[in-house]
């Protein structure tokens, strides 16, 4: 049985990006949310409708041992499962300027963001070099490439998760396992839904925000088989706003 990882599946693109695979791919899917159930539940239901399975795993990516527990657990209980891809999603943002920005909303942003990756792709990395095969796509942003007065924070994830992609690319290349990154500008989520989307608006080329089924299209073509030859990248999907 092959699985799709998406954290932070429950809502927004990560709903999204587990539909399409399910859909498009024929994926498996593991599911991971934190605090949200209900949108996990009602997620899973949507993504069973494309004639595959759907676990949920509800683990905080940023935990490191609340991590690694939920995985050994659903292996135990899923021995026959494999994990081809993952896509490290899970994301959040605690904005403000810098000068006034508290610990808890530096560390839990670079938690969510950069740690969660770690916390994720590291213990599953070993049964896809194993096996030959796998993709990674870690979901990043426009604010990592060009950075974000008021998301210092942000940024620095980001712009992390975007180094660590290129770094392990180069690593694991050999054993045929891809890892690529998305950088979303202006999507329509819950995470933008404050947003001045007429002020945004008229700095976008295509003058509006991006869908989370455009993203989703971008990351089932990178997840696959046709992306054979694609490692190390970052790709912008952002309405034309910066390149
Ligand atoms: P949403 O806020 O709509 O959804 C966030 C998702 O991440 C939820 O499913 C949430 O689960 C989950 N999540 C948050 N924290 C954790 C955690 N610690 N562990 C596990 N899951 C977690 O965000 P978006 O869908 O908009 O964003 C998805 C990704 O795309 C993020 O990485 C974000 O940074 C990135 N992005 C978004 C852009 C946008 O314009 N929307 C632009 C650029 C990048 P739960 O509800 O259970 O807590």
């Amino acid at each position: 049985m092959k699985y799709a990882l998406v954290t932070g599946g429950s809502r927004g693109i990560g709903r999204a990006i587990a539909l399409q695979l399910a859909k498009e791919l024929q994926y498996n899917i593991l599911l991971n949310f934190n605090k949200n159930h209900k949108a996990a539940e009602e997620t899973k239901l949507l993504i069973e409708a494309n004639g595959v399975n759907c676990h949920i795993l509800q683990f905080d990516v940023g935990k490191a041992e609340a991590t690694t527990a939920a995985f050994e657990n659903w292996k135990k209980a899923n021995p026959e499962a494999i994990i081809e891809v993952i896509v490290n999603n899970a994301g959040i943002t605690r904005d403000g300027l810098f000068m006034w920005m508290k610990p808890e909303d530096w560390n839990t942003v670079i938690d969510t963001s950069l740690n969660g990756f770690y916390n994720v792709t590291q213990p599953l990395l070993k049964d896809m070099l194993r096996k030959r095969y796998g993709r990674i796509i870690n979901i990043v942003s426009l604010s990592g490439l060009k950075g974000n007065a008021g998301q210092v924070n942000y940024s620095a994830a980001k712009g992390g998760l975007i180094a660590a992609t290129k770094a392990l690319a180069q690593e694991i290349g050999k054993r045929k396992v891809t890892v690529n990154a998305v950088a979303p500008g202006f999507i329509n989520s819950e995470m933008t839904e404050d947003f001045d989307q007429n002020e945004f608006k008229k700095l976008i080329p295509l003058k509006r925000f991006g869908e989370a089924e455009e993203v989703a299209n971008l990351v089932s073509f990178l997840a696959s088989k046709k992306a054979s030859y694609i490692t190390g990248e970052v790709i912008n999907i952002n309405g034309g706003l910066y390149s």
